[in-house]
């Protein structure tokens, strides 16, 4: 059993990456040891396991790891949220700021149908900007209940305050710091 400190210690901080002043998660530490990499997917799947989930939708590119494990465990389908120009079909954009100029996500049109049950994930929120870009491209498509996980939250960037926690949407993260 690894215990909350283990997993907290699994995560390496990489100071001044991407850029000067920038404490980065790197996950790959943890990822790498296969004792942690199962308690990560155990842990996300006992908490969605009986909520009916058909489609996990991952956010480029980590969101792709745990969030292609967790489908196959909850026996849901995956979908890609990816950066503009990679999904080769027709698809929803969803532009947002960042703090230096906007990106734009896409999922493919017929990703997802009316009334699914739907986890997003990715791992890590930060300010929520990604996240909130995702759950509105998500929206279109009509969901039946949206759920948002994480592997770790920064607590103090305020990501949950952003993304807006409300009865139609349910923001859970593994570890916060
Ligand atoms: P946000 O949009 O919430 O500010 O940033 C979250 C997005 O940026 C996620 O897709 C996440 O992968 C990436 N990200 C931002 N900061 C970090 C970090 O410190 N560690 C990792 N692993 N990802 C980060």
């Amino acid at each position: 059993k690894i215990t909350l400190e283990e997993l907290k210690s699994s995560f390496r901080d990489v100071i001044d990456f991407p850029k000067e002043g920038i404490v980065f998660k790197d996950i790959t530490t943890a990822l790498k040891r296969p004792e942690i990499f199962r308690h990560l997917v155990d842990e996300l799947y006992e908490k969605y396991k009986d909520l009916g989930i058909t489609k996990v939708v991952g956010i480029e590119s980590r969101g792709f790891i745990l969030g292609a494990a967790l489908a196959y465990r909850l026996g849901a389908g995956f979908v890609l949220v990816r950066k503009e120009g990679k999904l080769p079909a027709d698809t929803h954009k969803k532009s947002y700021a960042l703090e230096y100029g906007s990106d734009t996500i896409e999922v493919h049109k017929d990703a997802i149908d009316k009334g699914e049950t739907v986890l997003v994930h990715d791992d890590l929120l930060a300010t929520g900007g990604t996240a909130a870009a995702t759950l509105d491209l998500i929206k279109v498509f009509e969901p039946k209940k949206v759920y948002a996980s994480f592997i770790i939250e920064l607590a103090f960037l305020k990501g949950k305050d952003a993304l807006g926690e409300s009865e139609e949407l349910d923001i859970f993260s593994l570890v916060s710091f």
